[in-house]
């Protein structure tokens, strides 16, 4: 393959301005166990090529399922370069080209270590311990994720990357009168090898179920404004969904509003917007080991380097790739990813981050008079230009005079990006950062689904209104 690449493009150099090729292989496995019992579990492969063309300052594109097919790729792709001209938008001729050669590996393949059926008899034993006690129903399901890259650019550079994820999901079900409360452990997604996240899921089994049952015997969250910590696995979301997108890039430039959406954030306040209160600082960080959406250069060749997005509440740089920061000359990071061989890379999150406080977890819920404690996303939902959201938890906790109090259910809050980040009071130390991620953000026409990482510590907020479920 990287032989058939290096001929191709030996034989083409000089017949346009650039040309890249990214060889991309993605294998997906699948397992379920439910109620003790394993589903049939499922293993998906696609590989193919990427083909880049840079010709009289348009830049094409096409995928070839085989080597042999990148020679008449090339010539539709030249054909196309030369119809489009006339109707040209932007012209990259003074684009700065890929330079850098390198090489990423996350750890070690997990199939090398456990056989399918190691990881079937692991999870009929999840889900058989998630029922214990009287559950009404259970899951313990996981993805085991691989990708391999390898790109060649008329430039010189060569990049190859080999990534590994897995994500765990275990979840009971408690019944009651005919209601239902669902614990899980927020399907958590890590670039590890699937036997680390398996270290410690009994223990998580038996607290997942415990915790579905105190939600089906507890009052509802209260309709009222209070102040409101997070955990991680929720926080986390609330980044993705009210920081993440909004700072992309392509969404500020316009592309993405037919689909995934708009962004209420300005060209201008780039550099010069109070995003949130001073406290908080969050970086683009693809270096973070084990994080999610972790990689050494992104799909264009980009060399990925850690970078603060918010410094200090300020907003100094956005999340684009080589080609948004062309079109509109303003900051941004290496974070155009394709989400497989046969789509273009576009501006993704990849790890974005809150970097810690110096907050213990006792301090902040001591620092509370009047408050709630939420962890576990379970809804969410946000408009077009990520202005206005509502998310939704698993489980949380009443604070009265800086102590946790009695747990409540069906616990959700709402409110408005800019004064939700102002009113960050609180930020955690170290101890409280933890790293979560998902396999599915999606975004693009057509639709691309990657994954993103966000490692985020606890965190306290101001005045939120906080509501329950229907009575
Ligand atoms: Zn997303």
């Amino acid at each position: 393959m990287k032989q058939h690449i290096e001929e191709f493009l030996v034989q083409h150099q000089g017949q346009a301005d650039s040309i890249s090729v990214t060889h991309i292989l993605d294998e997906t496995q699948y397992y379920q166990a439910r109620k003790g019992t394993a589903d049939p579990y499922s293993i998906g492969t696609t590989e193919g090529f990427f083909l880049e063309v840079q010709t009289d300052g348009v830049k094409v594109y096409g995928g070839a399922p085989s080597a042999q097919q990148l020679p008449a790729l090339f010539e539709t792709l030249q054909a196309r370069a030369k119809a489009l001209k006339p109707h040209q938008l932007i012209d990259f001729s003074n684009q700065n080209l890929p330079q850098t050669s390198g090489h990423y590996q996350s750890a070690k393949s997990c199939a090398e270590t456990l056989s399918p059926r190691a990881i079937q008899d692991a999870l009929c034993e999840y889900s058989h311990t998630l029922l214990n006690g009287g559950l009404f129903a259970s899951d313990a399901s996981c993805f085991q994720i691989h990708r391999e890259s390898f790109s060649m650019h008329s430039s010189g550079a060569v990049i190859t990357q080999t990534m590994d994820a897995s994500a765990l999901h275990l979840s009971a079900t408690a019944e009651k009168d005919g209601e239902t409360q669902t614990r899980s452990n927020g399907f958590k997604s890590l670039q590890v090898p699937i036997e680390h996240q398996f270290q410690d899921a009994k223990d998580a089994c038996v607290r997942i179920r415990e915790q579905a049952l105190e939600l089906i015997n507890a009052e509802n969250c209260p309709n009222t404004t209070l102040d409101l910590v997070l955990a991680p696995d929720q926080l986390y979301l609330q980044v993705h969904e009210s920081i993440g997108h909004p700072l992309e890039l392509d969404r500020i430039l316009g592309d993405e509003r037919n689909y995934a959406g708009f962004s209420f954030i300005n060209l201008e306040d780039i550099g010069t917007l109070t995003y949130g209160s001073p406290l908080l600082n969050v970086t683009f960080d693809p270096s973070a080991a084990s994080e999610m959406a972790s990689y050494g250069f992104d799909d264009t060749g980009l060399k990925a380097e850690p970078l603060h997005i918010i410094k200090d509440g300020q907003l100094v740089r956005a999340l684009g790739g080589s080609d948004s920061q062309y079109r509109c000359d303003v900051p941004g990071v290496a974070c155009a990813r394709q989400t497989a061989w046969n789509r273009a890379p576009i501006d993704r999150m990849a790890n974005l981050n809150i970097e810690p406080g110096s907050s213990t977890f006792d301090e902040i819920i001591a620092s509370i008079e009047n408050g709630i404690y939420m962890e576990t996303n379970r809804s969410w939902s946000i408009d077009d230009y990520r202005r206005k959201f509502q998310f939704g938890a698993e489980y949380a906790r009443l604070i009265k005079n800086g102590k946790l109090g009695a747990v409540v259910k069906n616990p959700n809050y709402r409110g408005t990006t800019l004064p939700f980040w102002h009113s960050l009071s609180h930020v955690g130390n170290a101890d409280t950062k933890k790293p979560w991620g998902t396999l599915w953000c999606g975004k693009g026409e057509p639709n691309q689904v990657v994954r993103v990482g966000h490692a985020v510590p606890v965190c306290a907020f101001r005045g939120v209104e906080v509501f329950g479920g229907a009575a």
